[in-house]
């Protein structure tokens, strides 16, 4: 008789596995892969035990559900023995409906039961045997409670033999997988359900279910069983409401299913608000006051020490416009760092993803997308690598083309410049409603991309759920400061050399003389070359307004940058606001927020296009996705213009 122990990792599985086989056990690995394999006899018996490597699910993504996946399917064990951490139950219970449509012998050992207690849950095991119609007992892998019973039961085979009636599946779909598998000639139900919910899958059935259901095979598999589950878990859980922890309390507010998002939302937008409105307002213009004097007490000493009139220039309208631009949203930009890394490190973010799995899904993504997205607030270069993390390629690849359309630090100057001047009293609302909308582009993206190019890919289940922590200020110091450093020395190299070019470009003529006049510059002449792409966007031709937006390709925070150096240039004075110059009085709530949007999705900086093409590993796809971002931006801004100038 052939025993397989199964289990998410860290279920305690190797725990139990000791305790049950006791010293009698070999060591080695699976072949071709080094994923510790572990054998043994039952404790005074001839029955082999095998403990398979720690898997949440059995698709064949990974080395160790390969390895788990091929022993039940090729060498089938008389029975498994399906570990379960109690804690987690309906995260573990997706593992166990695979075990079920495949149809082997399974008991179920409730590990960890020792935690559950002490969280004042109660499991009801016989209910649970009941609901599964299979053996489940209680045990613990580390106290020893329950391991002679469980001896007992594997060999006298005394465990409830596999019931054939599973519960998981609506009639309808029931009678379509019965009829996949048949007709494939498959071994088993799990088999039939990969066959029906695989990319390529274009049965008869699939045309049913689809007409039915209205949506792919993939959906409607995911969805019965996430259902099932559920109320598998609601039926066997009773909470003693006495022993109640801080972070069962905090989760009936915050998973709630009507509340999650609206509190998620609220709660950005009052980081926004207070980020942008209040504390970016006055500090921010303190900070520009400050450069301004700077640069103006600057100014005088190099006109005294008989600097030409181009060195002063350089300095005043390249170098100070240029930074002074970008770091007076430094005040800002620590708020939303600071708040978000307390959401980060509190355990909220990686909770409230739980919630987001189940929208998120409907759109080819999974929960596991939302943490590269919250960390895209910083930076897109993070957030697009993180996307790693991900198993299923589908989601890997979307998550990694939509993560930078997620408003990154060097795009919230662009937000706040704009909202600031043309929303001076709800700049804070203008900012979040911008970041909102990034989201519904994310979801909308994943549509278009999953209907044109990852039809019926199945996005990955399953969620770690750690506990809610006190963020410790050590960590959110660091990131905080982390962050800001890095915002800052870009503004103190890139943008300092973007700012010269653009200083360059704009005071001086094809003949290269300076003082020109900055309509004849040779900026002027290239934003002429194209300023018609952004006609439908701000509803004129602006050469200005059209360089600056294609400096974004650098770096961000540049298209600020930008219009401040054109903008103190064509004043002929130190740089103050951007909109009092001429070149720039065109612009309208509606092309404003029109214009913030293009630059928003159109292509990310290099950096980020450089991730990207890292995990796409291809170039093609990164130039399609590059191809797609810009497309989507310009399609979307020139529609917001369109419908803003309409109410205007
Ligand atoms: P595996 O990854 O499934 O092989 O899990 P391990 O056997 O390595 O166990 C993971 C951790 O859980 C170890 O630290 C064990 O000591 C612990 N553990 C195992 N069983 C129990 C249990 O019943 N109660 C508690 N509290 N801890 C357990
Ligand atoms: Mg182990």
């Amino acid at each position: 008789m052939k025993v397989a122990l199964i289990g998410n990792p860290n279920s305690g599985k190797t725990s139990l596995f000791n305790k049950l086989t006791g010293l009698n056990q070999k060591v080695g690995n699976w072949p071709g892969v080094t994923i510790e394999k572990k054998e043994g006899k039952l404790l005074k018996t001839e029955i082999n035990v095998v403990d398979l490597p720690g898997v949440y699910s059995l698709s064949p993504f990974s080395d160790e559900e390969k390895v788990s996946r091929e022993y039940l399917l090729n060498e089938k064990p008389d029975l498994v023995i399906n570990v379960i951490d109690s804690t987690v139950l309906e995260r573990s219970l997706y593992l166990t409906s695979q075990l079920l449509d495949i149809g082997i012998n399974i008991v179920i050992a409730l590990n960890m039961n020792d935690l559950l207690e002490k969280k004042g849950i109660e499991l009801d095991e016989e209910k649970l045997s009941k609901e599964l119609g299979v053996s489940v007992l209680k045990v613990s892998a580390k106290s020893g409670y329950g391991i002679d019973e469980l001896v007992k039961i594997v060999s006298k085979q005394s465990f409830k033999n596999y019931a054939k009636d599973s519960k998981i599946y609506s009639k309808v779909l029931e009678k379509e997988l019965n009829f996949v598998q048949e007709e494939l000639n498959l071994d088993n139900r799990f088999l039939a359900v990969e066959a029906l919910t695989n990319g390529n899958a274009n049965y008869r059935s699939n045309l049913i279910l689809e007409k039915l259901y209205k949506t792919d095979a993939m959906q409607i598999v995911a969805s019965q069983k996430y259902d099932y589950i559920a109320s598998v878990r609601d039926r066997c859980l009773k909470t003693q409401n006495k022993k109640e922890t801080i972070s069962d309390k905090l989760d009936k507010i915050i998973l709630n299913r009507w509340l999650a998002i609206p509190i998620f939302a609220v709660l950005m937008s009052l980081i926004y608000v207070f980020a942008v409105g209040a504390v970016g307002k006055s500090a921010g213009e303190l900070i520009s006051e400050l450069v301004k004097s700077f640069s103006v007490f600057v100014q005088k000493k190099l006109t005294q020490i008989g600097a030409s009139n181009w060195a002063v220039s350089l300095v005043v309208n390249g170098v100070f416009a240029g930074v002074g631009s970008v770091i007076s949203f430094v005040p800002e930009l620590v708020v939303i760092f600071f708040c978000i890394s307390i959401l980060e490190t509190s355990g909220y973010m990686a909770r409230v993803s739980f919630v987001f799995d189940r929208l998120f899904r409907s759109f080819g993504l999974s929960g596991k997308s939302l943490v590269p997205f919250i960390v895209g607030t910083g930076c897109s270069v993070p957030a697009i690598s993180l996307a790693k993390t991900i198993e299923n390629k589908a989601e890997r690849e979307m998550t990694a083309i939509c993560a930078p359309f997620v408003p990154c630090s060097a795009k919230l100057p662009i937000i706040s410049l704009f909202a600031g001047f043309f929303f001076p009293n709800n700049s804070g609302l203008v900012t979040a409603s911008l970041y909102f909308l990034s989201i519904a582009m994310i979801l909308i993206s994943c549509l278009i991309m999953k209907k044109l190019f990852y039809k019926n890919q199945v996005s990955s289940f399953v969620l770690e759920l750690p506990e809610y922590k006190l963020p410790s200020a050590k960590y959110v110091s660091r990131d905080v400061f982390d962050k800001t450093k890095d915002f800052v020395s870009r503004a103190g190299t890139i943008i300092v050399f973007c700012s010269l070019i653009v200083w360059f470009l704009s005071s001086f003529s094809w003949n290269f003389k300076f003082g020109c006049e900055i309509e004849k510059s040779i900026l002027a002449w290239l934003g002429n070359c194209f300023s018609w792409v952004f006609y439908p966007i701000i509803g004129e031709l602006n050469w200005a307004v059209s360089v600056s937006a294609l400096q974004g390709l650098i770096a961000k925070e540049q298209v600020v940058s930008s219009l401040s150096v054109i903008a103190g240039l064509s004043e002929g004075e130190v740089a103050g606001s951007v909109f009092s110059s001429e070149i720039f009085s065109g612009f309208s709530k509606a092309s404003a927020y029109a214009f913030v949007a293009f630059n928003l999705f159109s292509a990310p900086c290099v950096a980020s296009i450089g991730a990207m093409r890292n995990e796409l590993k291809s170039t093609k796809k990164t130039i399609f996705a590059i191809l797609f971002q810009i497309a989507l931006a310009w399609v979307v801004s020139s529609l917001i213009f369109l419908i803003g100038s309409l109410g205007e």
